[in-house]
């Protein structure tokens, strides 16, 4: 991480310029209907920048412009070879720009610049770097036909690609679905989430530079129920990766059966547990990652552990060490790299997160926050709050709260704790915290979710993959499977004289 100081951030933010128009066919445009919605930092409540409200005119011309492009190969019949060296060029070009990368996802959605800095901007250009050099190391096969007949089975890109990504990561959410998507040969049209567009509309033009062809990766911004919709209910698009919240995941499922039967690929919500053992030796690491868990990214992620579940004997003193935690991670300036937590997303997720919050207070008990504060007398910040006592049916446990609230309950013995873990719509990630080998193995076993972290959270790399089960959908992200998201299965057979 550059060692910059809260001035040096300030300065350059200050100095950056932000382009919110569409990026379609290779070129920044207005939306057709000339319209404009503000990009808003929750930081300061400033507007960062005008960006194009783009509906389904804009898509049309998207998809259009990634038909064009699909069809006449200026990236789909590229050898993978040649997509690699363009998409190895791309991560270049992020990382000679990652403090500008960083800046527009801290700026427009609030979160620290040290982790936009070391985490998200850093990820993107790795994610585009190992699809890259996966893509020509790929094989496919050849069917048990016998004598007399060769039946190829190959992976082949399916033509133009929608993506639909949410706010919480707005870079790596992109680039979770474009990396894979553009290295297997399709077209993207990406529609980012409204509350965040700007990184996705930079990569787009970085893309260009390092040698995307025109047409073949477009960003088109704009409101869900319009921009949104449309895509997801276009005749063309031949496939459509969502991530966001498990309501809008299920519109998409309906909107392909309202249109061409797209498949649809849903990543959607969670509400993860986080279950910790007394017979877990190291409670300082447990509390560590326990907070980090939940508090990380203001608790906007998908994955944050949300639920924790603490045998009853370490219960007091583990509650003690977290609530330590989550009162050293006083929000504070995004920009400021002493900031231990930054600002949510805008003030109506603020607004949902304190209705929480406050019905909370009835219904458990507050052990450490509990309120929105400011920064310099504005912007959407919480406090890191953790409710004890909370009844497993209460919504505390229950909802998806996307924020930093954490719900604390005892359990007395490891049955219990894993049925209080599988009650849940949702079944994302777990973690299990544990010095016993058995329990290790087995609790992961009986957990049903996508992703189970042993003594450790929120576990995640380009190597694995990430998506759920239940109501957190059946997408899968990152990996060489995430590729299967992005190719069809076809077989050529041909017959011969034996
Ligand atoms: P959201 O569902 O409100 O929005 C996600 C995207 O869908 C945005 O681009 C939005 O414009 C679009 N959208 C909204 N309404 C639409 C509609 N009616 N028709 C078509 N498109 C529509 O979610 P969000 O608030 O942006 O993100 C938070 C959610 O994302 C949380 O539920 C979180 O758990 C989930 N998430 C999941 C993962 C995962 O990998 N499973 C990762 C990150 C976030």
């Amino acid at each position: 991480m550059p060692d910059l100081s809260h001035d040096d951030w300030k300065t350059r933010a200050a100095a950056l310029s932000f382009n919110g128009q569409a990026f379609i066919d290779g070129r920044f445009t207005e939306a057709a209907s000339g319209r404009t919605f503000d990009s808003i930092n929750p930081a300061t409540g400033k507007v960062l920048a005008q960006v194009s409200e783009c509906d389904g005119t804009d898509i049309d011309r998207a998809v259009a412009a990634g038909r064009r492009a699909f069809e006449d190969g200026r990236w789909s019949r590229k050898t993978p070879g040649e997509r690699k060296e363009v998409m190895l060029k791309l991560a270049e070009l992020i990382r000679a720009n990652l403090e500008e990368m960083a800046l527009l996802d801290s700026l427009d959605m609030g979160k620290l610049i040290t982790d936009a800095i070391t985490i998200d901007a850093p990820g993107s250009a790795h994610f585009f770097q190992w699809y890259a050099e996966s893509i020509d190391k790929l094989y496919d096969e050849i069917a048990p036909t016998g004598p007399g007949n060769l039946a190829l089975i190959a992976r082949v890109p399916l033509g133009v690609v929608g993506a639909v990504t949410p706010w919480n990561f707005p870079l790596d959410m992109a680039t979770w679905k474009v990396a894979p998507a553009l290295a297997a040969g399709n077209s993207v049209v990406l529609k980012p989430a409204e509350q965040a567009p700007l990184s996705a509309l930079r990569l787009a033009e970085l893309a260009a530079e390092a040698g995307v062809p025109e047409g073949v990766f477009n960003v088109v911004p704009g409101h869900g129920p319009t921009a949104g919709k449309a895509l997801g209910l276009h005749m063309d698009v031949d496939r459509l990766a969502f991530t966001g919240s498990t309501a809008t995941g299920k519109l998409f499922m309906q909107y392909s059966g309202q249109s061409n039967l797209k498949q649809v690929w849903p990543e959607t919500g969670g509400k993860s547990p986080n279950i910790v053992f007394a017979d877990c030796e190291d409670l300082d690491a447990a509390a560590d990652m326990t907070a980090f868990g939940i508090f990380f990214n203001q608790g906007e992620v998908c994955s944050a552990n949300s639920r924790l579940y603490v045998e009853r004997p370490i219960l007091d003193a583990f509650v003690a060490k977290l609530v330590a935690r989550a009162e050293a991670m006083h929000p504070g300036d995004p920009l400021d790299p002493a900031s231990r937590m930054g600002a949510i997303v805008n003030e109506s997720q603020t607004q949902g997160i304190m209705r929480f919050i406050e019905a909370g207070k009835t219904t458990a008990k507050l052990a450490t926050g509990g309120d929105r504060v400011t920064v310099d007398g504005k912007g959407c910040f919480v406090r890191p709050t953790v409710f004890t006592e909370v009844d497993q049916n209460d919504p505390l446990a229950r909802e998806e709260i996307f924020g930093p609230v954490l719900s604390v309950t005892a359990f007395d013995s490891e049955d219990e704790a894993v049925a209080m873990a599988n009650d849940s719509i949702y079944g994302l990630a777990a973690s299990v915290w544990t010095d016993s080998l058995n329990r290790a193995c087995r609790v992961p076993e009986k957990l049903h979710v996508g992703t189970v972290s042993v003594n450790t959270v929120d576990a995640l790399s380009a190597e694995t993959p990430f998506g759920g089960m239940k109501q957190s959908g059946f997408g899968r992200d990152l990996s060489l499977h995430s590729l299967e998201k992005y190719t069809a299965l076809k077989t050529t057979w041909m017959k011969y004289k034996a």
